[in-house]
């Protein structure tokens, strides 16, 4: 069981956005930038272009939901989109709310998130999601 499975399982806490009976979203635990999120399938997969056509197109159809909430959420001009999946062997999308490049550089992480934040981020991003 990877440590995505066990968040959506419930077993490791989270900062939860969104779920459908597919898809989970969660900010990340060592954001980039506030409202980082991830776009995660309940389906364990390692490479996401190993998931189906089919719900690989509901996945992304699934973060576009959560984008638009994340707008809403927080000032940025778009919410960038990147996969990269080197550490954690479960599929995600990454969401980044942008004013400027730098703001999605994943060597560059907000040190110590403050919890209470976080939750109200998290909710924020909920609450705007349709
Ligand atoms: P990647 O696999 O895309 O290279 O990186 C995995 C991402 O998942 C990282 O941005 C990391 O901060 C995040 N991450 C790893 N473990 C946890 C966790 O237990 N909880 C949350 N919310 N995020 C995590």
């Amino acid at each position: 069981m990877t440590i995505f499975s066990r968040i959506i399982a419930g077993e490791i806490p989270c900062y939860k956005v969104a779920e459908n009976d597919k898809f989970f979203a969660f900010l990340d635990i060592n954001p980039v930038n506030w409202g980082h999120t991830l776009i995660v399938p309940k389906k364990e997969e390692d490479y996401i272009f190993d998931i189906s056509d089919e719900d690989l197109g509901e996945m992304m159809v699934f973060a576009k939901k959560v984008a638009k909430g994340i707008k809403k959420a927080i000032p940025c001009r778009k919410v960038g989109v990147t996969v990269l999946g080197l550490e954690v062997p479960h599929a995600h999308i990454h969401l980044v709310p942008l004013q400027k490049e730098g703001d999605m550089d994943f060597k560059v992480k907000i040190d110590n998130p403050d919890p209470e934040k976080m939750k109200k981020i998290a909710e924020e991003i909920a609450s705007n999601i349709e």
